[in-house]
C-alpha cells in the first residue's frame, strides 16, 4: 500500500521521508499509457508530489510540479492538494535529453505567500533534478533517491527516500549530514532489488514505528461544478457559437482524460 513515513535523524536535525507511491504509478500509467521515459518521470514527480503536499500546512494547501523539455518537446506536469490527492499527465514524448529544460514548482498554501520557483534542467536524472531545485531554489541541501521499476506496461515498485536538513541544524550535525547525504545513493536504490522488499526493510531499518504516516492517493479534483464554472467565464454568446461550428462544446481534463460535453439545452442550463 501506497505511504508517506518520516522521521528525524541526526539528532533530530535531519528529516527522513520514506515513500512508497507504486499504486499512484499504475493508476497514472492506466489512465495515460505513457513512453518509458515519460513514465520514468511522470513517476519522479508524483513521488515528489506526494512528499511536498504532505508539507502542506492548510486544509485548501496545493503544489504543482512541471518539467518542460528544450524547445517545447514534451512536458511532464503533477499537482496534488494537502489531502494527498495526486494526479498528472504527459505531454508529448519526452523522449530527448530534458538538460535545458526547465523545473517550476508552484506552492499555493494558506496563510503563506504562493511560492514560485524555477531551475533550469542539468541532468535527465528525476531524483538528480529535483534535488538541485531544493538546493537552488529553496536552498535546503536535499537527497534525492526516487526510482521506479517498470514491467510492460506496469509499475512494480515505485518509491524512494527524501532527506532534508532542518534550517537550524548546528555545524556538527550539518556536517554528519553532509556526508549522510552523499553517502545515500549508494545506499539506497529501490531500482538494485526488488523494490517491495527494499521499502519495507528501509521503514522497518530506519522508521521503525512510523513518526508519521499519511497515504497518498491518485485523484482527480476536476468536476462538473468546476467545469461549469469555467464555462460560465466563457461567455454564452462564445459558448453557442461553438455549439453552431461544432455541435458541442467539449472540455478534456488532461488529468484524469476525461471528456465534459455540453450541448446547446445543456448551455442553456448553465446561464
Ligand atoms: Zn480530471
Amino acid at each position: 500500500m501506497d505511504k508517506i513515513l518520516r522521521t528525524l535523524i541526526c539528532k533530530g536535525q535531519v528529516s527522513l521521508f520514506a515513500l512508497e507511491t507504486t499504486e499512484l504509478v499504475n493508476e497514472a500509467l492506466k489512465i495515460h499509457n505513457p513512453s518509458r521515459t515519460a513514465a520514468e518521470i511522470l513517476g519522479g514527480l508524483l513521488t515528489c508530489g506526494a512528499y511536498l503536499a504532505s508539507g502542506l500546512k492548510s486544509d485548501n494547501g496545493c503544489i504543482s510540479l512541471t518539467v518542460k523539455a528544450k524547445d517545447g518537446d514534451g512536458a511532464v506536469s503533477v499537482s496534488a492538494d494537502s489531502a494527498l490527492n495526486v494526479r498528472g499527465y504527459v505531454d508529448g514524448s519526452c523522449e530527448s535529453t530534458l538538460v535545458g529544460g526547465t523545473l517550476t514548482v508552484v506552492r499555493e498554501d494558506e496563510g503563506f505567500k504562493p511560492f514560485v520557483g524555477t531551475i533550469e534542467i542539468t541532468s535527465d536524472d528525476v531524483s538528480d533534478i529535483l534535488a538541485t531545485y531544493f538546493q537552488q531554489s529553496e536552498q535546503i541541501p536535499t537527497a534525492v533517491m526516487l526510482s521506479a521499476e517498470f514491467a510492460g506496461n506496469m509499475c512494480v515498485g515505485s518509491g524512494g527516500v527524501i532527506m532534508q536538513l532542518l534550517p537550524d541544524a548546528d555545524d556538527e550535525q550539518t556536517g554528519v549530514a553532509t556526508v549522510l547525504l552523499e553517502r545515500f545513493a549508494e545506499e539506497f536504490n529501490v531500482v538494485n532489488f526488488d523494490a517491495q522488499e527494499a521499502m519495507d526493510g528501509f521503514f522497518a531499518h530506519y522508521i521503525g514505528g512510523g513518526v508519521f504516516e499519511k497515504l497518498p492517493r491518485y485523484r482527480c479534483n476536476c468536476s462538473e461544478e468546476k467545469i461549469r464554472g469555467v464555462l460560465a467565464s466563457v461567455g454564452k454568446a462564445e459558448l453557442l457559437n461553438i455549439c453552431d461550428e461544432l455541435g458541442e462544446v467539449k472540455v478534456h481534463c488532461h488529468y484524469c482524460n476525461k471528456d465534459y460535453t455540453y450541448d446547446k439545452k445543456r448551455i442553456e442550463e448553465i446561464f
